[in-house]
């Protein structure tokens, strides 16, 4: 699946040199985030700076329901649909070799600049909104 990302301009973009290494470890029972993916540094010590960035991450899971944009050439009318495991690791992805947080205009930063361009050139809908029924 992160084959298939770096397959993308922006995936490249993430994964390539300067960035720390991603590792994808297995959800664990109890994850603080549900079935959905998170990523967080590695702490190698005290006072040592993070050496990769994990992702928690289960393939089989589809992600919440949310406000999506058809993919260009399909008529443009918002839907509500579940983004697929792929869209959630280039979201997660985009966490962890930026830095940047889930904030900005309606909480839409990492969906903007990282998830949506993935998404896109993978030929897949688009994230509207950050989440369905709350702002
Ligand atoms: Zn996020």
């Amino acid at each position: 699946m992160l084959k298939a990302i770096k397959g993308t301009a922006r995936g490249r973009e993430l994964l390539g040199p300067g960035g720390l290494p991603v590792v994808i470890e297995p959800l664990l029972p109890g994850d603080i985030n549900g079935p959905f993916p998170y990523s967080f540094p590695d702490v190698p010590g005290p006072r040592r700076p993070p050496t990769r960035w994990v992702i928690r991450f289960d393939p089989d899971v589809r992600g919440p329901l949310l406000l999506l944009m058809p993919p260009k050439g399909k008529p443009q009318e918002p839907y509500e649909g579940h983004p697929l495991p792929i869209q959630m690791l280039g979201h997660e992805l985009g966490h962890a070799e930026t830095g940047i947080d889930d904030g900005g205009p309606n909480h839409m930063s990492n969906v903007d600049q990282n998830e949506n361009p993935i998404s896109s050139q993978l030929g897949l809908p688009t994230r509207e909104a950050y989440g369905i029924g709350k702002e």
